[in-house]
């Protein structure tokens, strides 16, 4: 059960004109769980639009044609649509009747010309058109039910609603029930990404990319004939993708990463502290943008110069002298003393370089160290190298940081 989009005019073929009926339609359309099956665009031709026509009948159950229905000697729709129907075009009084009244209303005179729009294929029914000159009309072949409407969009867009969406309605065409649910990741690249998904598309499912620096979301989106149906077939979906992408996936319903977090350390009753340098805060702003993280937050400290490394985490002078503040032993030493000094189970740290000045060669710009600090599995840390501007740097390495956190908890026994 398909549905078609034809549009038509010169104006869209070459460009002039931005196709936005389509767009629009097939926004209304598939809002209402409509799935549109096929969408053509042809010029003001008419050996093109009898094609055209002829090849939406053989694939669709209901076809929507826009443009082409005024009275210049372009617009073809009525002339073109007789052809194809095999029916006479034929005076429609009651077509007539609203034009005629329409212009009577704006006081303009009724022309020769503006008669032709009320001739249609005979045994068409008249759309009435309130925003313009144009009525549209809808007609029947082999099963297959037609609309044809005017090209201008305000137009367009009111006989969708009118007469289009509930015709489909009535005669339930091209309707499934829709569920769609978004994955969240973080740690592989869009194509990596796609690459291990690779074959998991269905026919009445669509995955989808969206990259948010720096994570991936996937949309899956599936259809069936009930509800139940499109919201099973998602989730067997997204279990595929699951055990596909495991670790790199941290939602399954579309949270962010502090969300998830949070709710882990609730979970397993551990609570956290956090020494920024570079970041600034991010990683403690991020973490504290969860409504209830009083729970299992206790302090985020913004350690950004050597004396408050020493001063307010107890980092030893001589470690910061020997090693640099970007280092494995000072951003493990910052885990240590902002956990001991908030009594949680666990401290985090980062410290790192994000440029775009102050990189060394031994430490470039976009060197992050990360640690953590647990009261009973000692500190841990990792030396990562990022690329990209200052807030890049800055939230890929809290992102990072909160990833960490995450594995941290899920692994905790
Ligand atoms: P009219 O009675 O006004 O002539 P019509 O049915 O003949 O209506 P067209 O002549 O095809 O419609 O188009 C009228 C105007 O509507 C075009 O000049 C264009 O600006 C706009 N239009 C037509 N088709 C589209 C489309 N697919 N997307 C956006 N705008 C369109």
């Amino acid at each position: 059960m398909k549905i078609e989009i034809i549009t038509t005019g010169d104006e869209i073929m070459s460009g002039v004109t931005l196709d936005t009926n389509f767009s629009w339609a097939a926004e209304k359309l598939t809002g209402f769980g409509f799935i549109l099956g096929f969408h053509t665009s042809v010029g003001d031709d008419e050996q093109a639009m009898i094609e055209a026509l002829a090849i939406a009948q053989g694939r669709s159950q209901a076809v929507i044609v826009s443009g082409g229905l005024g009275p210049t000697p372009d617009d073809l729709t009525a002339s073109v649509s007789s052809k194809f129907f095999n029916a006479p075009l034929e005076l429609s009084d009651e077509a007539l009747e609203m034009i005629r009244k329409r212009f009577k209303e704006q006081g303009r005179e009724l022309l020769e010309i503006n008669k032709k729009q009320a001739y249609m294929p005979q045994g068409s029914h008249v759309l009435k058109n309130y925003w313009g000159t144009a009525p549209g009309f809808r007609c029947e072949k082999g099963g297959v039910v037609f609309f044809f409407l005017p090209g201008v969009p305000k137009e367009f867009k009111s006989m969708i609603e009118e007469y289009v969406i509930p015709e489909l309605d009535r005669r339930d065409i091209g309707r499934k029930k829709y569920h769609s649910r978004i994955v969240r990741t973080f740690g592989l690249r869009e194509s990596e990404v796609a690459e291990r998904l690779k074959g998991i598309e269905r026919e009445d499912a669509r995955i989808g990319y969206r990259p948010r620096f720096p994570e991936i979301h996937i949309r899956v989106s599936g259809y069936g004939d009930t509800e139940e149906k499109a919201e099973k077939l998602v989730s067997g979906i997204i279990d595929e993708i699951v055990l596909r992408l495991n670790d790199y996936v941290f939602s399954t319903d579309d949270e962010r990463l502090e969300e998830v977090i949070g709710k882990l350390l609730l979970e397993k009753n551990l609570t956290l502290a956090i020494a920024e340098s570079c970041t600034g805060g991010l990683l403690a702003h991020r973490v504290s943008n969860i409504s209830g993280s009083s729970n299992y937050f206790e302090r985020g400290v913004v350690s950004y110069s050597n004396q408050s490394k020493v001063e307010v985490l107890g980092v030893a002078k001589g470690l910061i002298e020997s090693f640099g503040a970007v280092s494995k032993e000072v951003v493990e030493a910052m885990a240590q003393g902002v956990r001991r000094l908030a009594k949680t189970e666990i401290g985090v740290s980062i410290s790192g370089i994000a440029g775009p000045a102050g990189g060394t060669p031994e430490k470039p710009v976009g060197t992050v160290f990360i640690g953590i600090s647990h009261e009973k599995k000692g500190e841990k840390s990792q030396r990562f190298q990022f690329k990209g501007t200052r807030e890049e740097i800055k939230l890929i390495a809290s992102e990072v940081a909160l990833d960490w956190i995450r594995k941290f908890v899920l692994n905790y026994v």
